[in-house]
């Protein structure tokens, strides 16, 4: 993975180009998808080969039923390296969820900040501090040269108030947990209003959660 947020790894839909902790559009593809759909093309490869085997067998065992016969033997695994293959004894598993590899994004917000406070020189941050122009269609990290730059502040004027600039987040994740990740964030904030008394009921969000295994969902994160 490159260090700094790069306009080349932007993720192709738009869906995905959002931080799903922080909310900026900071987010790129990591390095490790690649090759990522040849290994993915080999493992349903696999299955199909294995499927093959195990169609013919079950066409012979039904035409074995017909005549009376014994069933036939059991076919081989092809692609058992033993000796002694191995045989196919269920219909093949078809490569499920953790199988298969999912394209994996990272957000590149702790990479970015000024490095010279007020101005734009060695500045490590992909939006350049400047504002997001209301309604503006670009990715932010298409400038836009125009717009205004996010304001210092401090006693001396030595913090930069752009949320890139400050955003701590590095979250990497798997673009197909995104759903998920985000009910998260939902359930984390329900529960930070019920914790400061501003939602009622607790005892029920929390008797839901356990009956719906959700708890685990908010007790690391990850
Ligand atoms: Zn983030
Ligand atoms: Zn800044
Ligand atoms: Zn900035």
């Amino acid at each position: 993975m490159s260090l700094l947020f790069h306009a080349d790894h932007i993720p192709p839909n738009k869906a995905h180009q959002l931080c799903v902790f922080c909310h900026r559009y900071s987010i790129n593809t990591v390095r490790e998808n690649e090759g990522m759909g040849q290994q993915n093309n080999a493992k349903d490869t696999r299955h199909k080969e294995k499927m093959e085997g195990w169609t013919k067998y079950q066409v012979s065992v039904e035409a074995s039923k017909k005549r009376n016969k014994d069933p036939p033997p059991k076919p081989d695994d092809p692609h058992s390296t033993s000796d002694l293959p191995k045989k196919l004894t269920q219909n093949p598993q078809k490569p499920g969820r953790n199988d298969i590899e999912t394209p994996m994004v990272q957000c590149m917000c702790l990479t970015a900040y000024c490095l010279q406070i007020g101005t734009y020189v060695g500045s490590l941050c992909f939006a350049k501090c400047r504002l997001r122009t209301e309604g503006s269609a670009h990715h932010p990290s298409v400038v836009d040269e125009n717009a205004a730059r996010h304001p210092c502040s401090g006693a001396s004027w030595q913090r930069c108030t752009c949320p890139i600039c400050r955003c701590q987040c590095n979250k990497r994740y798997r673009i197909a947990d995104i759903q998920q990740i985000a009910e998260r964030q939902l359930v984390r904030s329900r529960l930070q209003l019920i914790s400061k008394g501003e939602g009622t009921g607790e005892r029920n969000t929390m008797s839901y959660l356990n009956r719906n295994g959700g708890i685990r969902f908010w007790a690391g994160n990850k």
